[in-house]
């Protein structure tokens, strides 16, 4: 029996699971790390905590699992995007804090950047809108805020990476500095058409490209962990972000084919073939994975609140005691009764975009009760996710193949009934939900010869139930049209006095 230890490197916690040949997990290991906010709209994570946490997954996964390091054949690594790490070349040692995804501190220079009109040229090059989530901004901060960090960098002396660079540095102890493409495609300083960092762009951020991490496939023999680690000397032979390692998790491989995770938010990511597709409607075009001679792409699109709007009615509405509840609450009406909830708590994402959007319910009547709430806060999620699938439809001009799902709000049968009734696909949901690490193990045993390709991976990606459309067009027109003139009622409605 083969064997690979995917390490799923996440924003508030690490885990690294084990799977055998046949994709089943053997082994799971989690440990939470700490959080830093040291002001407001700050995010940081202490990248030496990062490491140290990983590294006692992976002990403790292995002696959980009884094998012997000896029988892991790879390593896969998937890992939160766009988090910037930069240490000293020689003593490994991280010079500031990791700046986390999440972090806002570059907002203003994004302002302006595109006060500036570089939109336009950055979106052709990197696939991104400018914003302060992607590493590049972030690098210039740390090399314009650490004393010296500059002087440094220009001397070669540092070095930059995401999170998967710092973990398989660290696995190697120090002897490889590299990155994948999905994950160079969240820096904003590369260019995802001629698969190279933009000069241009490494100008305006005053980043040195000595610094930067070589970009390799995204299934690739990396280098080998050192056998001091866990007692065997390990290839790392996969890497990936974790969106796109979720896609390739739940075996995306064609074109048209799409996932959502329904988590607190909504992410997701359709497969777009071997051109990038430039999206005219708001979404994000980003390198899905490199698996063997050049690269495939995706377009992404996210949900702000998700799930979330689940728990506001738990925790703040206490219409239900658990999210599960919800379920069994609106499946004790036929409809909403009219009534729709747009949950722009935070605002809007793609396919609107409006900062100022805030959340409404309109529609009420004297006869809307709770049980209708609970049915309109899930449509609203099934709504929001059919926007941006047909936002994915309408820039690549195909129609969607079937949404795979995960994520924690994947597991309500109404929802996804609902989801495939306004995407007009099947949906369909696998017995893992452990897509992301999946998609690691699946990178991971296809460079070391667990796996022989897409179609053997495919086989694997068993689905546990499909649902498929049953309302007609005419029916989905009619409340797609009246959940937009709801939406249209919650735009801009924070910028007005
Ligand atoms: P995250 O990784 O963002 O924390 P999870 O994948 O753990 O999210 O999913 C948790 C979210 O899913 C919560 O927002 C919760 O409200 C929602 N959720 C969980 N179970 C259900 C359910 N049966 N129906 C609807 N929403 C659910």
């Amino acid at each position: 029996m083969k064997y690979i230890l995917a390490l799923d490197a996440g924003t508030t916690s690490n885990r690294a699971i084990i799977y055998d040949k046949n994709a089943k997990i053997v082994a799971v290991s989690q440990r939470d790390f700490k959080q830093h906010y040291p002001r407001a709209g700050y995010v940081e994570h202490d990248a030496n905590a990062i490491w140290s946490t990983m590294l006692s997954c992976m002990e403790d996964a292995v002696e959980k699992s009884g094998l012997e390091a000896g029988d892991i054949s790879a390593i896969g690594i998937t890992n939160q995007r766009e988090t910037t790490i930069v240490w000293d070349k020689l003593t490994g040692e991280p010079i500031a804090p990791a700046i986390v995804w999440q972090c806002r501190r570059t907002a203003d220079y994004c302002d302006e950047l595109k006060r500036r009109g570089l939109a336009d040229i950055i979106r052709q090059k990197t696939g991104l809108i400018i914003d302060a989530y992607f590493s590049g901004t972030k690098l210039k901060w740390i090399l314009d805020n650490v004393p010296g960090a500059r002087e440094r960098a220009n001397n070669g002396e540092l070095l930059f990476g995401t999170v998967d660079s710092w973990l398989i540095y660290k696995l190697t102890q120090g002897k490889v500095h590299a990155t994948d493409y999905t994950n160079a495609s969240r820096t904003m300083m590369y260019d995802i058409n001629a698969l190279d960092y933009d000069d241009e762009l490494l100008r305006e951020f005053g980043v040195p490209r000595c610094m930067l991490p070589p970009v390799m496939p995204s299934s690739h023999i990396y280098g080998y962990a050192d056998k001091s680690l866990l007692g065997a000397e390990i290839p790392i032979a996969g890497a990936a972000g974790d969106q796109q390692s979720a896609l390739f998790g739940q075996g995306c491989f064609e074109p048209g084919s799409a996932k959502c995770t329904y988590g607190t938010g909504g992410f997701l990511l359709m497969n777009t073939g071997d051109k990038p597709i430039l999206s005219s409607r708001g979404l994000i075009t980003t390198i899905a994975w490199g698996v063997g001679a050049g690269v495939e792409y995706a377009l992404e699109g996210s949900v702000f609140v998700a799930g979330a709007v689940i728990q506001w009615l738990r925790d703040e509405l206490r219409l239900i005691s658990s999210a599960g509840e919800s379920e069994a609450l609106a499946r004790e009406v036929e409809s909403s009764n009219g009534c729709f909830i747009v949950p722009a708590f935070v605002g809007l994402g793609a396919p609107y975009w409006d900062q100022y959007a805030r959340g409404a319910i309109v529609g009420l009547t004297r006869g809307v009760d709770r049980r209708h709430i609970a049915r309109a806060a899930l449509e609203s999620i099934a709504y929001q996710t059919a926007d941006v699938l047909c936002a994915m439809e309408s820039d690549t001009g195909k129609r969607l193949s079937q949404l795979r799902v995960d994520g924690g709000a994947s597991a309500n049968d109404l929802l996804m009934q609902i989801q495939s009734d306004m995407g007009q696909a099947p949906v369909v949901r696998g017995e893992s939900v452990e897509t992301t690490s999946r998609g690691a193990a699946f990178l991971a045993g296809l460079a070391s010869g667990v796996w022989s390709g897409k179609g053997e991976l495919s086989r694997l990606c068993s689905a546990s139930r499909r649902f498929e459309p049953q309302i007609g067009e005419i029916e989905r027109q009619t409340r797609l049209q009246q959940w937009h003139r709801a939406v249209e009622r919650s735009l801009n409605w924070a910028k007005q006095e």
